[in-house]
């Protein structure tokens, strides 16, 4: 979940009239939301639900130590299953106390003000916190994208091969030790160079997406995955599927190329059509999954020796 671009200001202390005062004067700064809470459960709530840039915190809290709510908020940053942004965090003490000050910072706490503040001192604190945040916002976009564009595929837009490669690592390890099957099934785009031929690459970039749409949308368990192995091949993976189910897979797929209508005047019927393989394994120590991709590719194989747009498992 990444920060709205708008930065949000959470102020957490328990005296009503200095939390007002400590608002007012964030509520200079333009663009800058600003929310409050008075207690630490209260804070956790407004953290969940709002992601705030910046945490401007009591650090003796009515319900709660600001050191463990601090320690809470680093901690629901780093489990999350999706990576969060950073929210900075700046204490407020009474305390003139630089002990305090080393264990906030070493709790997760990133800077320290003494109270009472004046305004230009907490004004230029917030400035330079949220300055730093906006730096770290911008790379984790980056971080972002660049994960997005090291997974997928970048002309079809899904999974490419090296993230299918480390799927399947993963997804074979966890059937092996549940003791269930695992299916793959390889597809390939018949007569795809003469289409390229007759109707150009850019018809044929065409013809590679819709194909590997059509292949993703025939997937309905969140286990599934279809990716591009290459050229006009593309490679599912089917984890706790046996041979039936992942041949009915398949053959949905089959239809729903054949019902994408995408004439090939050198194609079967006149339209595009994939071959397909499929095979199934139930992981041991006695093969690996390289050897599941192999048996779909014999597949593969016989569908199109035996006249193609169809779905074969490996010979006997
Ligand atoms: P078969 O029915 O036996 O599979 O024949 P085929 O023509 O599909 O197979 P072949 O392996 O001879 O040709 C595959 C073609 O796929 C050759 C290549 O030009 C084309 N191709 C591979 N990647 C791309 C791509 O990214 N875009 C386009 N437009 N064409 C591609
Ligand atoms: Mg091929
Ligand atoms: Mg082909």
């Amino acid at each position: 979940m990444v920060n709205s671009i708008r930065p949000t200001v959470l102020v957490v202390e328990s005296s009503n009239s200095n939390r007002e005062v400590i608002c007012e004067c964030i509520e200079q700064l333009n663009d800058v939301e600003v929310l409050s809470a008075q207690s630490g459960v209260q804070a956790l709530q407004i953290y969940e639900a709002k992601h705030p840039c910046l945490v401007l915190m009591e650090i003796a809290l009515h319900d709660m130590d600001g050191l463990a709510l601090t320690k809470e908020i680093r901690r629901r940053e780093n489990s999350s299953d999706q990576f969060r942004p950073w929210t900075a965090v700046i204490f407020l003490s009474s305390l003139q106390d630089e002990e305090v000050l080393a264990k906030g910072i070493l709790s997760g706490g990133d800077d320290f003000l003494f109270k009472p503040v004046s305004e230009v001192v907490l004004l230029a604190k917030v400035r330079a916190m949220l300055r730093i945040v906006a730096m770290q916002q911008a790379i984790y976009r980056q971080h972002l994208q660049l994960r997005e564009a090291s997974i997928l595929d970048g002309l079809t837009a899904i999974p490419n091969r090296r993230h299918f490669d480390e799927t399947l690592s993963t997804e074979w390890k966890r059937c092996a030790r549940a003791g269930s099957p695992i299916s793959a099934i390889l597809a390939d785009v018949d007569f795809f160079k003469q289409f390229n031929d007759i109707y150009g690459h850019q018809a044929g970039d065409a013809c590679l997406k819709a194909v590997a749409n059509a292949l993703n949308e025939s997937l309905f368990r969140v286990e599934d995955m279809a990716a591009r192995y290459g050229g006009e091949e593309f490679v599912i993976v089917l984890p706790g599927t046996d041979l039936e189910g992942a041949f009915a897979v398949a053959e949905r797929m089959r239809t729903a190329i054949r019902e994408l209508n995408i004439p090939h005047e050198r194609g079967l019927a006149g339209l595009i059509s994939c071959s397909f393989g499929v095979a199934c394994m139930t992981p041991s120590p006695d093969n690996a999954a390289k050897d599941l991709i192999q048996e779909a590719d014999n597949g593969l194989y016989s569908a199109k020796r035996s006249g193609r747009n169809r779905v074969c498992i490996p010979p006997a």
